[in-house]
């Protein structure tokens, strides 16, 4: 006998217990009710929440096209104007609240993004692991690095807004955390999702490409000693400094940082930030740490 059924017919008995007419009203109860109740995790009968929104929803689809539709603007933009321009990385050394950007002089132009949620939505990935009752398995992940081609989506979007941008005369570069040892399956994986070619050390920038683990700043900055990057892309902080990811940061550290009077005018303009309610840092915080205490209300009794 299964432990489910064990437990529901304990249930049952003790329901045995109140009246015929409590018996009546008595709610019944799902597989579900039952795996909580005895401290399981349910099996998954729905995607979470987040991927609702971001891999099912319209507006999870115009929130990545508008941003894309922007961007392609920003930088076709850019390209096309002939002052000398700045890069959109910070200089090394500098800081979001006290930001420096060097002069570009006569380098070629680069746009460079993040891959994962800001190029592809890893929907093969995020489906398995959801069904699995899982936020993320390493494991898993390794796997989909290697094997993932074709079941990754190029974002909406991102296929029409990168032809703008290299039919301007910009390079476009991806710079991620996907690891360097899997760097042919993250090439195949974007050639196949139709975003062209990415070729691993030239406009491919990979996890374990230099000592600094997942910070991306080295990373930026060796692109950056190549090209003019005039806009950064991504779905986390992280992708535009690695300052963001400080150890301990509170949330509202955080987002005091990434709108710091210094660096505010770049989100838009040079800096381009695509929806992930899925995953990351930004998703933590307790009620404490996510509202104000002034704003604390509960109806009149
Ligand atoms: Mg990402």
């Amino acid at each position: 006998m299964s432990r489910y059924l064990t437990i529901s017919l304990a249930i049952l008995a003790l329901a045995g217990c109140a009246t015929q007419a409590e018996q009546v009203a008595a709610p019944v109860l799902t597989k579900e009710a039952v795996a909580t109740q005895i401290g399981e995790k349910p099996t998954p009968t729905s995607p979470p929440t987040g991927q609702q929104w971001l891999y099912g929803s319209a507006e999870g689809t115009i929130a990545s096209a508008q941003t894309y539709q922007a961007m392609a603007q920003f930088v076709r933009a850019k390209a096309l104007n002939r002052a000398i321009k700045t890069q959109a990385v910070l200089a090394d050394g500098s800081t979001p609240d006290a930001p420096r950007f060097d002069s570009c002089g006569t380098k070629p132009l680069a746009a460079v993004f993040d891959a994962d949620e800001t190029l592809i939505w890893n929907v093969g990935a995020m489906r398995f692991m959801a069904e699995q009752g899982k936020d993320f398995d390493p494991a898993i992940w390794n796997a989909w690095e290697k094997s993932g081609a074709g079941k990754a989506l190029a974002m909406p979007g991102a296929i029409e807004a990168l032809k703008t941008m290299r039919d301007a005369g910009v390079t476009i570069i991806a710079n991620t955390n996907r690891t360097s040892a899997n760097a042919k399956g993250t090439e195949d994986t974007l050639r196949a999702a139709g975003l062209g070619e990415f070729k691993h050390g030239e406009t491919l920038f990979l996890m374990g490409d230099d000592v600094t683990g997942s910070s991306k700043d080295a990373r930026r900055s060796t692109i950056a000693a190549r090209y003019c990057v005039v806009a950064l892309a991504g779905d986390q902080l992280g992708d535009f400094a690695n300052a963001f990811n400080a150890k301990g940061i509170s949330v509202a550290d955080r987002k005091k940082l990434a709108t710091h009077p210094a660096i505010a005018p770049l989100w838009g303009n040079g800096w381009f930030l695509f929806s992930n309610p899925v995953y990351g840092p930004s998703i933590r915080g307790g009620y404490d740490e996510i509202f104000s205490a002034e704003t604390k209300w509960e109806p009149a009794p």
